[in-house]
């Protein structure tokens, strides 16, 4: 980085923790996008859609599977490996999508519309076909959650623009019927919106369209309580920052707490957009309190610097500007089922991250982003 990037770098940092809730604790919280979900399903499905042409533009369309039974075990292993103030472990949030594609139900309707399936019979499908990377996997998260070590969140019902799929269905897409041949959803090169991605599911093109998106909200924290056994309070957006009058769904269903970025660029419709400035602990209309995620972690996205030493760094800033530090990141990084070496480097950059934070902050505490949040909203 050159000298002036770094001091914008150090300004934009420094920002980040002017505003909102204080403390003298050194609480740190791993917040982790996109556990349930499956993006690509095998090194196989892969291949074949390399074949089929299909591009390749992000480090997600390559590796990010979900998480098999060595995934977890060697998760809990990195977050056993050091233990804060009170001996407890350190703690991801799995912020997760109960629901996944019915790729079995959607290939027997010939592809007519989208067909979901909860995520423990996800799973189960994942062990029948691949029993040697699978089986066990659901009770390792079972057990992962009565641990301690994975507190699941609601990340969406699922992570899919339905605008897109169901657009793409009826035209009969070849792209699309490729990825769903190969029970997977990703590489998608077009979605003919300027504001909508493919995987995030609340963005839209007009504002009447998040008129649909209450009751797949509802239904979504529903599905989350059946799959996990109790009521999700913590939401994170499955993509863009969500538009504010997703609020009022999510709070009649029970979410309280809501990750936002520190400037949310907030989609007003057609292309429009209105910036608001955020910070930890600040209220919307409805009560609901908001966190920022002031720390990336990205281990396994090339940058061209020391993962762990430019994370270090971000913490330092939170803490000696008294916040807490939430680090933000993707499962894609710690996982293997298509890349060994890919979770390697992850979850290695995350065991070496941990033991420098406690060398350096041994009274560090390790919390889950909604113990954080009850903290918080306790002032
Ligand atoms: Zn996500």
């Amino acid at each position: 980085m050159s000298m002036i990037n770094t001091l914008k770098t150090n300004v934009q940092l420094h920002l980040k923790n002017l505003l909102g809730w204080k403390t003298n604790r050194k609480i740190l919280v791993l917040a982790v996008d996109d556990y349930g979900n499956v993006r690509v399903d095998s090194k196989e499905a892969r291949e074949r859609m390399d074949q089929a042409g299909l591009e390749v533009p992000l480090r997600f369309d390559a590796y990010d599977a979900m998480e098999n039974r060595e995934d977890l075990e060697i998760l809990y292993e990195t977050l056993d490996s050091v233990k804060g103030k009170n001996g407890e472990h350190a703690k991801v949030t799995a912020f997760s999508v109960p629901c996944n594609i019915d790729y079995d139900r959607m290939v027997e309707e010939d592809y007519q519309e989208y067909r979901y399936e909860l995520l423990p019979q996800t799973f189960k499908k994942l062990a029948d076909r691949d029993d040697k990377a699978y089986s066990g996997t659901w009770d390792l998260w079972k057990k992962g959650m009565d641990e301690g070590y994975l507190m699941p969140q609601f990340h969406g019902r699922e992570h899919i623009s339905l605008k897109v799929l169901n657009e793409k269905l009826a035209k009969r897409d070849p792209e699309i019927l490729t990825v769903l041949k190969n029970r997977s959803y990703t590489s998608i090169s077009s979605t003919g919106y300027a504001t909508i991605d493919w995987s995030a599911a609340f963005d839209f093109w007009k504002l009447e369209e998040t008129l649909n998106f209450g009751p797949i909200i509802e239904d979504g924290l529903n599905a989350f309580e059946k799959v996990f056994g109790f009521r999700s309070v913590y939401f994170n957006a499955p993509g863009q920052p969500e538009h504010s009058s997703l609020h009022q769904h999510l709070h009649r269903n029970g979410i309280k707490y809501l990750d936002t970025p520190f400037i949310k660029n907030e989609h007003l419709g057609e292309g429009q957009f209105r910036k608001e400035i955020n910070y930890i602990g600040k209220k919307n209309k409805l009560g609901m309190i908001y966190n920022i995620r002031n720390v990336l972690f990205e281990p396994c996205e090339d940058r061209g610097f020391d993962w762990v030493n430019y994370t270090l760094k971000q913490i330092e800033v939170a803490f000696r500007m008294k916040h807490p530090a939430v680090i933000s990141s993707h499962r894609v990084n710690y996982c293997g089922h298509i890349s060994v070496e890919n979770r390697k480097k992850g979850l290695s950059d995350l065991k070496r991250l941990l033991k420098e934070v406690k060398k350096r902050w041994p009274d560090i505490e390790f919390m889950n982003s909604v113990e954080l949040m009850d903290l918080v909203s306790q002032k």
